[in-house]
């Protein structure tokens, strides 16, 4: 037991026998009434009025001291204070008790005879009796200055009277007094050891409540780092979506000509790729279309390349109307070129749709002064097809499509050749 606890062991105990103080004083204020009384008519009546007058006073002044220490237990705290003047002041209400009962037994013995002076005996037995329950359980050393006090002169003044019936209430005053002080210090013992063992679960409980304390202090910190958690988790995932949904549309923008608003080069090369792969695992068909338009130069020339830019577009535009299957996907493959990848279209329906868009082109109508073949603007097409093998490459497939373009280049332009199935 710290010595914090070890005083506060003392406080406990005092508490208890300040408990049985109204108990003691209205005992003792009732024994010494009596007392008062019968002696009264006895003897002389002065020494009972100012005994009596005495009693009064320190039953008073106990009650007062009771009173005063009650007020205090409410507002000390629980442990810090020390309680020994407390103590000092009880023993010494004790003191006076003891005192006063000491003058009454010696005043009798003195002034009456034995038989007269027998009640007295009978009531200081009856204070010490008391004072064993009340006080001294507590306080042994209490209990000592008491009983000294009050039985311990009577004792000694019977026992040298030398008269036999005294003498035997001498000694049986003083076997009282061993016994009683026997008995005093196993019940203090027990009492006290009683107290403790609940100062200590008091301690057990007060820690107990600590760490409960503790426990709800950190729950509620988990509980707040788990709410961050989750909003920042919250934050990140609207984050990332918006990263992610950024990411694809820069990827689209990356992947759209400016121009022409069709996918660019690098989109072909990917896609190409792609369906090449594709094709070569479920072994499928793969044409591929090179376009290029005719006399572009000349016709940028003649017209300047805004107008050659408005050509580009619409002739994309149309391209791209054609190209209207899902997989078939037309790209500005460069400049005044474009490449048109038809995955599961055999040679016969590709250079079927080739014609079809020469066609449209040419049914655009966009005038072309500059050009030898046409009044209008046109286009040659070269068209290439294979079902991919994985010796051969993409880029076999490309180079045969461009011979073909070449081809239709040399043999007067605004036509589709085909390379064959390669
Ligand atoms: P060919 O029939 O042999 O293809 O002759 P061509 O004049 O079309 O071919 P050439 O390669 O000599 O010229 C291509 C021209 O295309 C040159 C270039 O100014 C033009 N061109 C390429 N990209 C653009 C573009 O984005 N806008 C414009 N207005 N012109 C472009
Ligand atoms: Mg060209
Ligand atoms: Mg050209």
């Amino acid at each position: 037991m710290s010595p914090l606890d070890a005083r506060y062991l003392r406080r406990k105990l005092l508490e208890a026998q300040h408990e049985q103080t109204p108990v003691a004083l209205f005992g003792g204020a009732f024994v010494s009434a009596c007392a008062g009384g019968y002696y009264w008519w006895l003897t002389e009546q002065t020494f009972y009025i100012y005994w009596m007058l005495a009693v009064a006073l320190v039953i008073l002044s106990r009650l007062a001291l009771f009173l005063s220490f009650s007020a205090w237990r409410r507002g000390a705290s629980e442990k810090a204070v020390d309680s020994a003047i407390w103590r000092r002041l009880h023993a010494l209400g004790f003191t006076a008790a003891a005192l006063t009962w000491s003058t009454i037994s010696l005043y009798v013995e003195y002034s009456l005879p034995f038989a007269d002076a027998a009640l007295i005996y009978v009531c200081l037995a009856g204070m010490v009796a008391g004072s064993v329950v009340s006080t001294a359980s507590v306080s042994p050393r209490m209990f000592l200055v008491f009983a000294s006090i009050a039985l311990l002169p009577l004792a000694l003044v019977l026992l040298i009277s030398f008269e036999p019936q005294k003498i035997a209430m001498g000694l049986v005053c003083l076997g009282f007094f061993v016994f009683s002080l026997r008995a005093i210090y196993r019940i203090a013992d027990i009492f006290e050891g009683f107290v403790a063992s609940g100062v200590v679960n008091e301690q057990l409980l007060r820690e107990l409540r600590q760490e409960q304390r503790q426990v709800l202090k950190l729950n509620e910190q988990l509980r707040e780092d788990i709410e961050i958690r989750a909003r920042t988790e919250q934050q990140l995932r609207v984050e990332k979506q918006r990263a992610e949904s950024l990411a694809e549309k820069l990827y689209e923008l990356s992947s759209i000509d400016g121009l022409t608003e069709i996918p660019n080069r690098r989109y072909f090369d990917e896609h190409f790729a792609e369906e090449w792969s594709r094709a070569l695992r479920v072994q499928s068909v793969l044409s591929l279309i090179i376009c290029d338009i005719d006399y572009f130069k000349n016709f940028n020339d003649r017209y300047g390349h805004l107008m050659g830019d408005d050509c580009l577009k619409a002739v994309a535009r149309t391209l791209d109307l054609h190209a209207r299957r899902a997989g078939d996907t037309v790209t500005r493959f460069g400049g005044e070129e474009f490449a048109i990848i038809l995955p599961g279209i055999g040679l016969q329906d590709a250079c079927m749709l080739a014609e079809q868009m020469r066609e449209a082109v040419m049914a655009l109508g966009i005038s072309h002064g500059d050009s030898p073949v046409s009044k209008q603007v046109t286009i040659s097409m070269g068209v290439a097809c294979t079902i991919p093998r994985k010796d051969s490459r993409p880029a076999e497939l490309l180079r045969h499509a461009d011979e073909a373009l070449y081809r239709a280049k040399h043999q007067g332009r605004n036509q589709v050749v085909s390379a064959g199935a390669v």
